[in-house]
């Protein structure tokens, strides 16, 4: 069976070096003799070179975000080569918080395609910012997760890990998480969505992660009734003893 994989995605926290390494050292420990399971951590770009994942294949870090170019006259942008020298094996993109800063399907797909050329491994996030009774949002869906992998090489599908998340289950102001039900449901369409672009058995080897309010009470729920092949964390990832309880579920499933 594949392992479950738990990104945290630490967005602008902690604020202080120390606090992040002390974050980071908590979680470590916990991932130490995975065997089901893997963590990848997204700490802010900046204290990336100050965590060491070291040779633990069960811990990987994270950029949050890379732009496309490489160089240039791109005044605050870092990219994709610069997080692999940072320690990064994988890059979250599209993120809705990204995308509401500005970032368009396209601009991602330029993303993503630049980050695999880097040779890192592409948490792609994507999912509606309104439900809808009559499942227009899937056509959202569609078409973010179309124009977002447009011209990408099909051998470049196994690096692709597709983080589902619909914005209004994200963050603060959430109402609540999706049900597990309803994510088994979006995760067939999207195999289908990516079956469409891709052959049948690499569309589904694709992981697809959930995202949105998961925390230690709801997490078990979403990797077994709803078959997520793991979970995306904002806000509980910033609780090492949250987050642990986290691991250990995920490790545990039956
Ligand atoms: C996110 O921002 O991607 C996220 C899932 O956040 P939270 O877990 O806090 O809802």
């Amino acid at each position: 069976m594949a392992k479950k994989i738990l990104v945290a995605n630490w967005k602008l926290n902690p604020t202080t070096p120390r606090e992040a390494k002390q974050l980071f050292t908590k979680i470590k420990k916990q991932t130490s003799g995975l065997k089901r399971s893997e963590v990848v951590i997204a700490p802010p770009a900046i204290w990336l070179s100050l965590l060491d994942a070291g040779q633990n294949r069960q811990l990987s870090l994270a950029g949050q975000d890379a732009f496309y170019e490489s160089a240039g006259a791109f005044t605050g942008r870092l990219s994709s080569p610069m997080f692999r020298y940072a320690g990064a094996t994988h890059i979250i993109i599209g993120h809705s918080e990204r995308r509401l800063a500005g970032d368009t399907d396209d601009i991602i797909n330029k993303k993503i395609k630049a980050a695999l050329k880097a040779r890192l491994k592409v948490i792609f996030c994507f999912g509606e910012t309104e439900r809808d009774s009559r499942g227009e949002y899937l056509t959202v869906l569609k078409n973010q997760i179309k124009t977002g992998l447009q011209r990408i090489g099909k051998d470049n599908f196994k690096h692709l890990i597709m983080a589902y998340e619909p914005v209004w289950a994200i963050g603060e102001r959430a109402r609540e998480a999706d049900t597990p039900s309803d994510f088994l449901h979006n995760a067939i369409f999207i195999k289908k969505v990516l079956a469409g672009i891709v052959d049948r058995k690499t569309a589904l080897a694709i992981p697809i992660l959930y995202g949105g309010s998961v925390n230690k009470k709801n997490i078990g729920d979403f990797l077994g009734d709803g078959e997520a092949d793991g979970v995306l964390v904002g806000r509980a990832s910033l609780d090492a003893t949250e987050f642990g309880a986290m691991i250990k579920i995920a490790e545990e499933l039956k």
